[in-house]
Parts: C-alpha cells; sequence; structure tokens
C-alpha cells in the first residue's frame, strides 16, 4: 500500500476544475476530519525531523491560503513563527513581491519586507506543489530577504509536473506525503 494511503483516500478529485482538463485535488475533504488532519500536520513534522535531525526552523512559510492552514499547525507543534506569502495587495506593510507566470497570465506573492532577518531558516509549506512555480517564486522572493530555505513540505505532489524536481534542482529538500499520478 502506498504510504499515507489512509489520509489520501479522504482527498476529492474534482474533475474539470477550475477549468476543463485540469483535476484539481480537492483537500477540503481531509481538513474536515480531525483525526486526519492531526496525523498530516504529526507526519509533516516527522518528515522534517528526520530530514533536519531534529532542529526546529525559525519560522514556517505558508502559501495562501491552504498553505496558511497546514503552516499555522506545523509551527504551532514546532514552536516556530508563522510567515505569511500573501496573493497580490493584503499586506498592510512595506512588502516585497515577486511575478510569476501562470499557465495563462501571471501571479504574484508579497511578504512584509522585515518578516524575516537575514540567515533565518524558513521552511516552507504549501498544500500541493504542481508546476513548481509557485514554490519557486517563494523560495526567491524568501531568499532575496536572506532567508535560507533548505526544506519545503508539502501534503500533495503531482510529480509529473516536475515542480518537486524543479525546486530540488534549486537547492531546496523537498517533503511530501502524498503523490498523486
Ligand atoms: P504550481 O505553482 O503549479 O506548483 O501550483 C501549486 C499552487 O497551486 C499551490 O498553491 C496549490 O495550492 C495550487 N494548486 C494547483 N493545483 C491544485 C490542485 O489540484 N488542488 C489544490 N491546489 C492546487
Amino acid at each position: 500500500e502506498a504510504p499515507n494511503a489512509d489520509l489520501a483516500e479522504l482527498i476529492r478529485t474534482i474533475p474539470d476544475h477550475p477549468k476543463p482538463g485540469i483535476v484539481f485535488r480537492d483537500i477540503s475533504t481531509l481538513m474536515l476530519d480531525g483525526g486526519a488532519f492531526a496525523a498530516t500536520i504529526d507526519r509533516m513534522a516527522d518528515a522534517l525531523a528526520r530530514a533536519n535531525g531534529g532542529d526546529p526552523p525559525e519560522l514556517i512559510a505558508g502559501i495562501e491560503a491552504r498553505g496558511f492552514v497546514f503552516a499555522s499547525a506545523l509551527a504551532y507543534r514546532l514552536g516556530a513563527g508563522v510567515l505569511m506569502m500573501r496573493k497580490r495587495g493584503r499586506l498592510p506593510g512595506p512588502s516585497v513581491s515577486i511575478e510569476y507566470a501562470l499557465e495563462y497570465g501571471t501571479d504574484m506573492l508579497e511578504m512584509h519586507d522585515d518578516a524575516c532577518g537575514p540567515g533565518a531558516s524558513v521552511v516552507l509549506v504549501d498544500d500541493l506543489i504542481a508546476t513548481g512555480g509557485t514554490a519557486l517564486a517563494a523560495v526567491e522572493l524568501l531568499e532575496g530577504r536572506g532567508a535560507h530555505v533548505r526544506q519545503a513540505l508539502f501534503v500533495i505532489d503531482l510529480p509529473e509536473l516536475g515542480g518537486a524536481q524543479r525546486l530540488r534542482d534549486a537547492g531546496v529538500a523537498v517533503h511530501s506525503l502524498i503523490g498523486f499520478d
């Protein structure tokens, strides 16, 4: 049996969302199950501990919006702070931003420019990695502020889209609980 098959079966698949031909993996159904949500956070923490020798990061950077859910629970468990990587125009303070390409058009991620000091150890968290464009943009933004992003954690990886490999090629260790073809 595949690792974390108990969690995988709680993820709903929605065909043709947000557009025809896209198979959307909907993690909201897993989040509704308290035991499964706790197990997800515990297994993310275990993956990090195995990779990191138990040295907790200072900050968990979560990507808006589903990434916040997992980032905040994981940060609480590890005693780390939460750094929000937000979509365009949401942050009140002086911010830095990066634009990145989507299949059609572009999107933007932003963070407060004083959210992390130089040399801060940061773990990046999101619900899912597909092409890796979002995560790579987040890493570039964080490293532009002097952070060290050595690990990235995702509940779901879509390995055929190559994002995890692109992130590894950029020097970030990547962990995920569930892979979907
Ligand atoms: P990427 O930039 O192509 O790696 O896409 C990853 C980003 O898009 C993440 O922030 C995900 O939350 C979101 N995303 C892409 N595909 C899905 C999906 O099937 N389910 C949930 N989120 C997705």
